[in-house]
């Protein structure tokens, strides 16, 4: 029994793995349940007549329709079917409809009766993948808030600030920090202080909506906000409409000397990049506004403006 085509057969169609055999010159020569089912629901290869089917011209048509996997296929079982490679792996996109999904293509080579034949398998990878890209964008969030860090922020920044140099538009950039934080902490609770941070990153996100703007949490009760290709006016309006829209929420800090709820303090500065110049120095520039907004009160916003 064990020795039988048939109980290979169905040990192959038990497999979740999609299975063809080809030729070397791609001619199909099996392909187990798995692959005909899949090919079927898929539309590119008919359960009836896989027979019929070249896998490397299906490869290529892809290809010249433009589908970037697909060429990378073909050159890669060209490798191992030359002989340059004993083995092939493609990591690659196959979404069905609202279904996610990634494969792993492995083709190795295969000698019987003196013929070399070609097993293409194709493994479901979906999970791995989700999985993958979970642990990259938690990666990119604070953990408190769930808005991009301090990690993302110093990519973003960096990227913004080429692509403003080369296009000769101007970067701004916001720090914000909460007034007399430790004494809402010492005051209502370090859980109290929390939701006061989610509050705030929430309120700050909705300033950055466009896809030049971003928000970030730079560390502690501090936040950074980036907004390009605006006039000083639209910084001063837009800064203004913020710091209000903070008051407004009217989150109760009782032990402030400064009034009756939560104040934050912002330093603004902007510039259009030039050659000479580098992102730590906008930084610096906006934490110098920052400490100048301490020094004069909090409760307000100072600006650099050198672009004028
Ligand atoms: P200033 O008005 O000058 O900014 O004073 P401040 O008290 O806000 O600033 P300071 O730097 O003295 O204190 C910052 C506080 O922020 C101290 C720290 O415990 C608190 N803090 C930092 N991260 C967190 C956090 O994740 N949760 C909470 N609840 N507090 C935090
Ligand atoms: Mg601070
Ligand atoms: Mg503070």
């Amino acid at each position: 029994m064990r020795d039988t085509f048939e109980f290979l057969k169905l040990v192959l169609d038990a497999l979740p793995e999609h299975i063809v055999v080809i030729d070397a010159r791609g001619d199909i020569q099996y392909t187990n349940r798995s692959w005909c089912e899949f090919g079927s629901q898929n539309a590119a290869f008919p359960m009836e007549d896989w027979s019929h089917f070249n896998y490397l011209d299906v490869c290529d048509r892809s290809a010249t329709a433009g589908d970037r996997y697909a060429k990378k296929a073909a050159v890669g079982i060209k490798r191992v079917v030359d002989g340059c490679e004993s083995a092939f792996y493609l990591e690659y996109p196959c979404h069905g409809g609202s279904e996610y999904r990634w494969f792993m293509m492995r083709v190795k080579p295969l000698e019987m009766d003196k013929r070399t034949y070609f097993v293409v398998s194709h493994h479901d990878i979906s999970e791995r993948i989700l999985a993958e890209e979970q642990v990259r964008k938690l990666a990119k969030l604070d953990g408190l808030t769930d808005i991009p860090n301090r990690r993302s922020f110093d990519e973003f920044v960096n990227q913004e600030w080429r692509r403003c140099k080369r296009l000769n538009k101007s970067i701004c950039m916001l720090i914000i920090d909460i007034d007399f934080f430790k004494l809402l902490n010492d005051t209502n609770g370090h859980q109290t202080g929390d939701a006061c941070l989610k509050k705030t990153a929430k309120l700050l996100m909705s300033y950055a909506k466009r896809p030049s703007d971003f928000c970030a949490r730079y560390g502690g009760e501090e936040f950074a906000v980036v907004w390009c290709d605006m006039s000083e006016k639209e910084v001063i309006d837009r800064a203004t409409c913020l710091i209000r829209e903070f008051l407004d929420l009217k989150i109760p800090h009782r032990s402030s000397p400064i009034g009756p709820y939560l104040t934050i303090s912002m330093g603004v500065s902007m510039t259009i990049p030039r050659k000479e110049d580098s992102v730590e120095d906008l930084i610096y520039l906006s934490d110098q506004m920052l400490y100048k907004a301490k020094v004069n009160g909090k409760n307000r916003i100072e600006y650099s403006f050198p672009i004028r």
